[in-house]
C-alpha cells in the first residue's frame, strides 16, 4: 500500500467519483476511508466515527460481521467464478434460490434471477414485465408508471424510471413511455395538502387519472419504492400502497416493488412489501443482500411470472449479466440471510429506528435549520434542512457540508444529499451508538 501522502496527493486525481463532479472532488477532497470495524469506519487520519450512513444502507450486519468473511473465503477456495448462463449452475446459487423462496414465501415470492445489483435487478423486471404481457398476447402494454422522487438506479431503463430531474438531464432522451406520479411526500407536494392520509388518496386518483389517461392496456407495470429512500426517506401513508396494489390489479398492470433498500430488516419488517401487507409481482432487492461485502443482487418473482414463464417454450430470458448468481456473491448472501435471522435485525432496527426519529424530532424543536423530520419505520430517517422555516427554502450547499463535517469531527458520518441529511446505519447498532450519532448531529447543526 502506498503512503498517506501519496494516497492524499493523489486523491481524485485519476479517479471520478459517482454522484459529483470531478472538479468537486478536487476542491472537497473525498475522506479516505482505510479501515472499519463493528458500525464504525476510521479514516487515513486514524480518526474513527460512526457510520450513520451503513455503507450506503447496505451493511445492515456492520463491518465486522465474519461468517460473511468467512463465507466468501471459503467459496473463493472452492470455486471463484462459474456462470450460471444456458447449460451450468454452481450449488451456492441454487441453494441460495431455495433460502430466497423461503424468505419471501410471504411476499408470494417463488423464484430468484440474480443480478449483480439494484439497478440490474430493476432493469430485468422492466424487462421481465414488458416480455409478460407479450407471453400473454398484450404486446401493446410497453409504458411504465413511477413515483416522481422515486430512486430506481442508473441504467436507462432505471434512469427512465426516477422521478429526480437530477438524475435525468444531463442523460436524456431516456426511454419513452415512462410517466410519474406524485409522491406522497407531504412536506412538499403540488397539492399543498399536509394531511398524508389525505394526500395518499389525492397521489392515488392522480395514479387514476394517469392509467386512464394512457390506456390501461398500455401500462405493462409500474415501480414503487415502499419508502422511498434517496429520495429522502418518504413514508407513504400505510393506506398508500395498498390502494396503488388495488389499481395495478383492476387495470392488468404488474406491481414491482424496488426493495434494494427495505428488504431484509432495515424498516423494522422483513420486507417492504409485509410492512405494507402487499404482495407485489417482482421484488427487486440487492445491497444489504451480502452486507455490501460483494456486488450482487436478487429480483424475487411471484406467481403471476411464474405461470407466464414456465411450462411455456417460447418464454426465453433473452438477457443476463456475467455475474448472474456469482458464486462468491451467493455464498455471501447465504451467509448474511443467516446471520439477518440469527440475531434477529429487524427487532433492533425497529427500536433503535424509533430511538434515531425520536431524537431527531428532539433536535428539531431546537435548530430552525430543520424543516422536516422524517422515518418513523426501522433505521431510515432523513432530517430535511431548509435556510428559512416559513418559506421552506432549501438549505444551501455550503451549509450542509458545514452540518457533515462537523458531525464527523464529532463521531458521525453522515449523508448529505441536495437537503437532505440522511440517516441509515447498520441495523446491529446500540442504543450509545445512536446518542453518539445525535449528539454529533447537535454539533454539526450548530455549527450551521
Ligand atoms: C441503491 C438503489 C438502487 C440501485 O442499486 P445499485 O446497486 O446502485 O445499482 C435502486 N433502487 C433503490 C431504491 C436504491 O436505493
Amino acid at each position: 500500500m502506498k503512503d498517506s501522502n501519496f494516497l492524499k496527493e493523489n486523491n481524485a486525481r485519476h479517479f471520478w467519483h459517482p454522484m459529483t463532479s470531478p472538479e468537486d472532488s478536487k476542491h472537497t477532497p473525498p475522506k479516505i476511508i482505510t479501515s472499519a470495524q463493528g458500525v464504525s469506519i476510521t479514516d487515513i487520519d486514524g480518526h474513527e466515527v460512526i457510520d450513520a450512513v451503513g455503507g450506503l444502507w447496505n451493511v445492515n450486519l456492520g463491518y465486522s460481521c465474519q461468517p460473511v468473511k468467512d463465507a466468501i473465503a471459503a467459496q473463493l477456495d472452492t470455486l471463484p467464478y462459474y456462470s450460471t448462463f444456458r447449460g451450468t449452475s454452481n450449488d451456492a446459487a441454487i441453494e441460495l434460490s431455495y433460502e430466497l423462496a423461503e424468505f419471501f414465501k410471504p411476499d408470494g415470492m417463488l423464484r430468484s434471477f440474480f443480478t449483480s445489483g439494484g439497478s440490474d435487478s430493476i432493469e430485468t423486471a422492466l424487462r421481465l414485465s414488458r416480455q409478460y404481457h407479450k407471453l400473454r398476447g398484450e404486446p401493446g402494454r410497453t409504458k411504465f408508471l413511477s413515483l416522481k422522487k422515486g430512486y430506481h438506479g442508473t441504467h436507462f431503463g432505471c434512469a427512465s424510471v426516477n422521478g429526480n430531474a437530477n438524475f435525468r438531464n444531463a442523460y436524456e432522451p431516456l426511454m419513452p413511455g415512462c410517466f410519474h406520479i406524485p409522491a406522497p411526500y407531504t412536506y412538499r407536494n403540488p397539492f399543498n395538502e399536509t394531511d398524508p392520509e389525505k394526500l395518499a388518496h389525492l397521489c392515488v386518483a392522480a395514479l387514476e387519472d394517469e392509467i386512464a389517461f394512457q390506456g390501461a392496456n398500455t401500462i405493462a407495470a409500474m415501480i414503487i419504492e415502499p419508502i422511498l429512500g434517496a429520495g429522502g426517506v418518504i413514508p407513504p401513508h400505510p393506506s398508500f400502497a395498498p390502494m396503488v396494489q388495488d389499481i395495478c390489479n383492476r387495470n392488468g398492470i404488474l406491481l414491482i416493488t424496488d426493495e434494494v433498500i427495505t428488504a431484509y430488516g432495515r424498516t423494522g419488517a422483513w420486507s417492504g412489501a409485509r410492512l405494507w401487507g402487499i404482495k407485489p409481482d417482482m421484488m427487486c432487492t440487492a445491497k444489504a443482500i451480502t452486507n455490501g461485502f460483494f456486488p450482487f443482487g436478487a429480483l424475487m418473482l411471484g406467481e403471476r411470472m411464474v405461470e407466464a414463464f414456465e411450462d411455456n417454450p417460447a418464454a426465453k430470458i433473452a438477457h443476463g449479466y456475467t455475474y448472474s448468481g456469482h458464486p462468491v456473491g451467493a455464498a455471501a448472501a447465504l451467509a448474511c440471510l443467516a446471520e439477518t435471522k440469527r440475531l434477529n435485525v429487524v427487532e433492533n432496527a425497529a427500536e433503535r429506528g424509533t430511538q434515531m426519529f425520536n431524537g431527531c424530532q428532539a433536535l428539531m424543536e431546537k435548530h430552525d435549520i430543520i424543516g422536516d423530520v422524517r422515518g418513523g419505520y426501522g433505521l431510515m430517517t432523513a432530517i430535511e434542512m431548509v435556510s428559512d422555516r416559513t418559506t421552506k427554502s432549501p438549505i444551501n450547499a455550503k451549509s450542509a457540508q458545514v452540518v457533515q463535517d462537523v458531525a464527523y469531527e464529532n463521531g458521525a458520518m453522515v449523508r448529505i444529499s441536495g437537503p437532505n441529511l440522511i440517516l441509515s446505519p447498520s441495523l446491529v447498532l446500540s442504543a450509545e451508538d445512536v446518542d453518539t450519532i445525535l449528539s454529533a448531529l447537535d454539533a454539526g447543526l450548530s455549527a450551521a
